[in-house]
């Protein structure tokens, strides 16, 4: 049946779509992109509005009913407003997410919430300015508190704040960062980080393991009790702070990876599905959009996609292979 869910070999059911509407970024994370002469896709390479809403279409078919925009920095993409309004007219699709560095949300939150966003991710890793240079290689922690700012005034009720937890850079930061969310009435999330860096620097012991920030936390600020897991396939274990204060979230994928609960699929800018952040193939839904595919034929390249999902990304195992790509050129 063409419209059954879309189920891998482990009964895992695909309802989650990351579409990334771009490589391109503002600033140069160094867990992310090299820091100088990025190779970009062309605007010939990427997806089009349209054959990315023709895609989301056809998903929604197969069930998936959540969509999360990202990149690259997806607010570098012109018009993403005009593509939020597309996705939100797509039966189906109930929830219409944004993953983004915050630099350009000032301009845009209102707009974008205009069009059907429904949540935000504003990606924060540090309040230092020294700090947030030293990751992200360029300037702009004012810019982004600019846009948080802009995102609540605008409506939006959810709001996250993530932040990649790096070992020897970030430590000093996880106090002050809980404590600024928890004053914004906002959701902090530490992320372990990945090897999914284009300069291929990435070390175990650069990671910052998230039940270390948990003690951090509950030693500097208090206790933190495990919250509901209302959604199984959710990457964030979330607790929530005995004093009332809110809740926090830990996406911890390299020493707690949460692969088996799975639901996500992936597209990249240009058009390549992929069934996980780590795997090393990928099937062109962009030769099917642009070759004159049928639906039918897109249907099963996505279900072969699935199908092919392997049980974890392995990152610990002996015959690990980081993918070729890093982070910016699948979507985060
Ligand atoms: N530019 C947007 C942003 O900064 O949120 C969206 C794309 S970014 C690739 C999505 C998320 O992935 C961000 O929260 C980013 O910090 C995170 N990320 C990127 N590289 C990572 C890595 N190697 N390990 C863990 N998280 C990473």
């Amino acid at each position: 049946m063409t419209n059954e869910p879309l189920i891998d070999t482990l009964g895992r059911v695909h309802t989650n779509l990351r579409i990334s509407v771009t490589d391109r970024c503002n600033i140069r994370c160094f867990y992310c992109m090299p820091e100088e002469n990025v190779q970009f896709l062309s605007r010939r390479e990427i997806l089009t509005f349209e054959e990315i809403e023709r895609f989301a279409r056809v998903t929604a078919k197969l069930g998936v009913n959540k969509i999360r925009l990202t990149g690259g920095e997806p607010l570098v993409r012109s018009g993403l407003s005009d593509l939020v309004a597309r996705l939100t007219a797509i039966e189906g699709i109930n929830d219409i997410a944004l993953t983004t560095n915050g630099i350009l949300l000032e301009e845009q939150a209102q707009s974008l919430k205009d069009a059907g966003l429904t949540r935000i991710n504003i990606s924060l890793d540090a309040l230092t300015e020294e700090t947030f240079r030293r990751i992200a290689r360029r300037d702009g922690l004012d810019r982004v508190l600019a846009g948080i700012e802009a995102a609540k005034a605008a409506g939006f009720k959810k709001i996250r704040l993530n932040a990649v937890a790096i070992k020897g850079i970030t430590e000093a930061e996880v106090v002050p960062l809980t404590n600024f969310a928890r004053q914004q009435g906002m959701e902090m999330r530490f992320i372990e980080f990945m090897p999914l860096d284009a300069e291929n620097n990435w070390q175990h012991d650069q990671v910052l393991r998230g039940e270390d920030i948990r003690r951090q936390i509950e030693a500097a600020i208090g206790p933190l009790d495990a919250a509901d897991r209302p959604d199984p396939s959710q990457p964030a274990t979330d607790f929530r702070f005995t004093d009332g204060g809110g809740t926090i979230g830990f996406i911890n994928p390299v020493t707690q990876p949460f692969c088996e609960d799975c639901n996500r699929l992936r597209v990249t800018a240009e058009g390549r599905i992929r069934n996980c952040l780590f795997s090393t193939v990928e099937w062109d839904a962009r030769a099917l959009l642009r070759g004159g595919g049928t639906d039918k034929e897109l249907v099963q390249l996505i279900r072969d996609c699935v199908r092919a999902k392997k049980p974890g990304h392995g990152i610990d195992s002996a015959d690990f292979h980081k993918p070729q790509r890093a982070m910016y050129q699948i979507g985060g």
